[in-house]
């Protein structure tokens, strides 16, 4: 079981599986951010509390909600609003071993959507 968690420990997520892949995109709001996506089907992640504290940002027409902990400000995941068969979960809260056991793709989601490798 792999547990993501925020700086002050109000939110976390499980995941049964360390992520292989993790996506580095540099989209206008990920690149501020400076996230790391592992994506996942939502029933795969288990949030505690299973509605946790967060602030939401909505862009892209709104479909996606992008949450960060109330409390401490860390982004924790990303859920889509109409497609929800699957959400993003920051690699960044995850312990530092997870991250350094993943291969790390790059998205150039600014312009073209593709991978860059
Ligand atoms: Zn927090």
């Amino acid at each position: 079981m792999i547990s993501a968690s925020c700086h002050c420990g109000s939110l976390r997520l499980e995941v049964d599986a360390p992520p292989s892949e993790v996506t580095e995109c540099n989209c206008s709001i990920c690149r501020r951010y400076g996230v790391l996506w592992a994506y996942y089907p939502p029933h795969q992640v288990r949030m505690l509390p299973p509605d946790p504290p967060t602030d939401v940002y909505m862009w892209n027409g709104r479909s996606i909600e992008f949450h960060r902990c109330r409390n401490c400000g860390c982004v924790s995941h990303w859920a889509a609003r109409r497609r929800r068969n699957r959400m993003g979960v920051n690699v960044r809260l995850m312990p530092p071993e997870i991250l350094a056991g993943a291969r790390v793709r790059h998205r150039y989601g600014a312009d073209t959507n593709r991978y860059t490798d």
